[in-house]
């Protein structure tokens, strides 16, 4: 399988000692490593993978963010070619236990997007999900 998501770049220079947070990483990274190989994506960009509680305070994260837990993971996706593999894909998430954001959350003023995988339920249950109560921020 190829390693798009080395789990040394997914924990990051302050990476947890927490057992359980390393399976959840490694758990994660197995699933989205292998969901990407199957869609077709062999070039991927990172832009958040686990964030220690202060860190994602500081970038103003959800308090309950799975980034903290090592459950999620956000791809670059400006093109949006991933998120639209995955939403016309959705068994390669079902199948594997995912859980994307809906992709109208995953926009920043700027335009820039990405794509956040979660390898635990949101409370809706949906496959994608609306992260917040707020509406999609767009350009
Ligand atoms: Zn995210």
């Amino acid at each position: 399988m190829v390693e798009l998501i080395t789990l040394d770049k997914y924990l990051g220079l302050v990476p947890p000692h927490d057992p359980t947070l390393l399976s959840n990483a490694k758990d994660l990274l197995l699933k989205v490593n292998s969901l990407l190989q199957e869609i077709g994506i062999t070039d991927v960009v990172m832009t958040s993978g686990y964030r220690s509680p202060e860190y994602n305070t500081a970038i103003g994260g959800a308090a309950n963010s799975k980034h903290t837990t090592c459950q999620a993971v956000d791809l670059s996706d400006n093109d949006r070619i991933i998120g639209m593999r995955l939403y016309t894909f959705q068994d390669g998430l079902i199948s594997r236990g995912l859980y994307c954001e809906d992709l109208d959350y995953c926009i920043k003023k700027n335009g820039s997007k990405w794509v956040h995988i979660q390898s635990v339920a949101p409370k809706s249950g949906n496959r994608f999900f609306i992260p917040y109560a707020g509406p999609p921020i767009r350009k």
